[in-house]
């Protein structure tokens, strides 16, 4: 296949010849990034009419090997048919991570078409520690390589930079030659070195400055301990081009710390172990755009869609996944739907996501909403290394923060008032200060708020 249009991205960086590409690879995937090139720029209309088709296909197919599936169409009364037309999804019931475990056996496909390959499983904690087990094919991981391959291709990166990488699956700190699939399939690549999130902050700070990376891929909870620790010691990351976030979600308040710090902006990247990348940041725009392969319903409490400027649970659908029906999933998190991109990618977009229920505010009126802290006040009153709230109910919040003293009971109160401000509500803030840094979560996560209120 000619990869052309792969080098009208960057003329430097440093394409493999097309005999190299074949021997690593890269054929199967490069073939479905044609795809996605084709299609990202069509319609809106046309791609949910495509979309349709394939759900319908999928919905066929699920439906004679899953049980479990069947069920859930015949209790709403769907055939596959059914699906094609615009809007009939919605009538399908969404399925809860309980319901995915309780189902058990009976919830998975008993065969996947061949030409979607070897079937794996992977298991996820997600970050509420209930743990997940999902079935997934080869055809399913080459669109996460695509898609992966994409996003760099979108924000033009040169691959022959070093790439520093924290991921939560990291357990040991490494260099390698190279930054592996798919960009190494396509590509002379620079080094990758990688260290475990759970590092100490101070030495995920050293280990920067000295390997002095051109791209950064971190978790969130992770980047906002770097940028605070590089601001407090004025040090700077000289080469630094990039930065992705995976995992968790990105506040408002760290996409200003990073470009004020580190002078770049946040590209993030939404994915999960069970749907694979879902939605990528537009390079023009910043709005997310959800991937081809999945069908993502933002809805209200009420099940009802939401329109832009909206903020409501996500139901996910993967239309490649022939091993689970993963098929109006509530992975559990929030999202804000966009408008339509102004960039020309048909894509649908999402403004922001907004994590989980559990990472949002409860109010009084039982209201949820981000939950806006005014860290960058705290500085002035007392130095805040790390900080974890818990909601404990509708008007308390124990503050658990991380920092090398105590502060007076006159700094305190100052921070109760900014708490109370940025929050909307004057809540009762209970106090816990450590020295130590605050542990982490399943997987390596951290949460920054944690509503237990109900
Ligand atoms: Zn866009």
């Amino acid at each position: 296949m000619s990869a052309d249009w792969l080098t009208r991205f960057r003329r430097d960086r440093n394409l493999l010849p097309a005999s190299a590409r074949r021997a690593a690879g890269a054929e199967p995937v490069l073939k479905i990034l044609h795809g996605y090139r084709a299609a990202e720029q069509l319609p809106p209309a046309e791609l949910a009419r495509r979309q349709a088709d394939q759900l319908v296909t999928l919905a066929r197919h699920c439906l004679i090997w899953s049980p479990h599936f069947a069920a859930r169409m015949k209790a709403a009364g769907l055939s596959p048919e059914d699906l094609a037309e615009p809007g009939a999804l919605a009538s399908l019931a969404p399925l809860t991570r309980r319901e995915l475990v309780e189902a058990g056996e009976s919830f998975f496909c008993r065969i996947s078409p061949k030409a979607h390959g070897k079937v794996t499983t992977t298991s996820t904690s997600g970050s509420t520690g209930e743990p997940v087990t999902v079935r997934r094919t080869a055809y399913c991981q080459l669109h996460w390589l695509a898609c992966t391959l994409r996003e760099h291709l979108w924000h033009d990166r040169d691959f022959s930079g070093r790439l520093a990488v924290m991921r939560a699956n990291i357990t040991e700190a490494e260099t390698s030659p190279s930054w592996g699939p798919p960009c190494s399939q396509v590509a002379e690549t620079g080094p990758v070195s990688t260290m475990p999130p759970s590092t100490p902050i101070g030495d995920l700070v050293r280990w920067l400055l000295e390997f002095d990376p051109h791209y950064l891929l971190a978790l969130p909870s992770s980047l906002a301990g770097i940028v605070a620790q590089l601001e407090d010691d004025g040090r700077q990351l000289p080469s630094l081009q990039g930065v992705r976030t995976i995992s968790e979600t990105v506040t408002p308040q760290l996409r200003e710390d990073v470009q004020r710090v580190l002078g770049k902006g946040i590209d993030d990247i939404y994915t999960s172990q069970e749907c694979g990348v879902m939605a990528t940041q537009c390079p023009e725009e910043g709005t997310y755009h959800v991937s081809e392969t999945i069908i993502m319903d933002v809805v209200d409490e009420d099940g009802h869609p939401c329109g832009p400027g909206e903020v409501g649970r996500i139901l996910v659908t993967d239309l490649n996944n022939t091993a689970t029906p993963m098929v109006r999933y509530e992975i559990g998190d929030y999202a804000e739907v966009g408008d339509p991109c102004p960039c020309g990618r048909g894509l649908p977009s999402i403004r922001r996501f907004l994590g989980r229920e559990r990472n949002l505010v409860l109010m009084p009126d039982g209201s949820r909403h981000w939950p806006l802290v005014g860290f960058h006040r705290w500085a002035g009153v007392f130095p805040v290394r790390q900080f974890q709230f818990v909601q404990l109910d509708r008007e308390t919040i124990l503050a658990r923060m991380s920092a090398a003293g105590v502060p007076t009971a006159g700094q305190e109160a100052e921070l109760t008032a900014i708490l109370r401000e940025s929050l909307g509500h004057p809540f009762e803030i209970r106090y816990e200060w450590h020295r130590e840094p605050l542990a982490r979560g399943p997987g390596g996560k951290f949460e920054e708020f944690l509503c237990e209120a109900r």
